[in-house]
């Protein structure tokens, strides 16, 4: 029984052994002097950037990466003190409060960099260039002339350069992106910045293109176990948001002379048998009004009507002998059965990093294993 037995039944299994796993075989991909930075945000994927961060270390990171300032300090909370990069995250006037946090900050525009500088104190940062994401981060013709700013700053500490690549599927655009990057390295070296870190590698990657582990990698779902096809290519990530479960709640079958409101019972009048169980948008159940079965007794279970705030209906007709108090998973394993977060992911139509945190994040998560 992993939850109180006065808490609402809805929760996430987090698996920190499939997590260290996961940690081991990113390094055994990578050099011995290549600085790992574990992507933790969104809470580390909706994992738990608190419960995740120890873990990571002993399995073999050296630092961490988060876009919100929160997550930064959820790690600093757990007493772990190793580096943590802060992604572009916040506005110029924010650089005092950032700069207290003792992160590598991200100088991505001329603003922030400036905003940093007049503090007149000493912080570690790292520049973030754009080589054709369009997204955050200094364009090409910018770099000659923000190197030579930063060669002559006082007070910021220049670690490294990173930039976020897209379109890993197409090697075309990897191949562009990659020029400019090898550019924005040759204008670093030109201004003087002889050894900074580079870094480009998130997890597809990491994966699809192993020459670009530049001096320091920073990959994110592969993980956590959430690498999608085409990119698994014989490696298997475990998932470490193992599950995703619930309770049934009430069992009937409605009269046959009982008029409701909804198609499909009337279309079966007297037979249909629900299953209500205690999960909905408020976990984090996307609406996709066909589609998604959980298990129940080890089967499946379709999910039929409309999914509200705190209550999903099932269809569990033909599944003998299902009582309130049954678990319900809507992601996992159950008596021999499984739903992997790849089908969870086919029947919500909602990307997987999506999909797996906002469920992860709506509900009590219990740990097993890890450091
Ligand atoms: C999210 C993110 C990553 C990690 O991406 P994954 O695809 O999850 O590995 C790396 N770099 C930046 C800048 C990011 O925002």
């Amino acid at each position: 029984m992993p939850l109180p037995l006065s808490k609402r039944p809805a929760w996430a299994e987090i698996d920190l052994d499939a997590l260290a796993s996961n940690v081991r075989k990113i390094r055994s991909l990578i050099g011995p002097d290549v600085r790992f930075y574990a992507v933790c945000k969104n809470n580390a994927y909706g994992c738990g950037a608190a419960e995740c961060a120890a873990t990571m270390l002993h399995a073999g990171v050296d630092a961490f990466a988060v876009s919100d300032p929160d997550d930064a300090e959820r790690i600093r909370d757990a007493g772990i003190h190793a580096s943590i990069l802060l992604y572009g995250a916040t506005t110029p006037d924010q650089a005092e409060a950032i700069a207290d946090l003792g992160l590598i900050v991200t100088i991505h525009d001329q603003q922030g960099l400036e905003a940093f500088e007049q503090l007149k104190r000493s912080v570690q940062v790292h520049v973030e260039v754009d080589c054709g994401y369009g997204r955050l981060g200094f364009v090409p013709e910018e770099w000659p002339a923000v190197f030579e700013r930063l060669q002559q700053s006082r007070h910021l500490d220049v670690m490294g350069l990173y930039t976020h690549l897209v379109r890993a599927e197409d090697k075309l655009a990897i191949d562009r992106q990659v020029q400019r990057l090898d550019r924005a390295i040759a204008d670093a070296r030109a201004a003087g910045f002889q050894d900074l870190e580079t870094m480009a590698a998130s997890s597809r990657i990491l994966l699809g293109y192993p020459e670009l582990n530049l001096t320091a990698i920073n990959p994110g779902r592969a993980l956590y176990g959430m690498m999608e096809q085409p990119w698994l290519d014989g490696l298997t990530f475990d998932p470490v948001i193992r599950s995703i479960k619930s309770r049934v709640l009430q069992v009937k079958t409605l009269p046959a002379d009982f008029e409701v409101d909804d198609v499909r019972h009337m279309a079966d009048p007297g037979r249909l048998k629900t299953a209500v169980i205690a999960f909905g948008f408020k976990d984090g159940l996307p609406a996709q009004p066909d589609g998604g079965t959980v298990l129940v007794r080890g089967q499946r279970a379709r999910i039929i009507a409309g999914r509200a705030t705190e209550h999903t209906i099932l269809d569990v007709t033909d599944i003998p002998d299902v009582v309130p108090g049954d678990e319900v998973v809507l992601v996992g394993a159950q008596g021999g059965n499984r739903i992997t977060a790849a089908q969870a992911v086919q029947f919500y139509g909602m990307p997987m990093i999506e999909l797996m945190a906002r469920m992860s994040l709506s509900v009590p998560r219990i740990y097993s294993g890890g450091a």
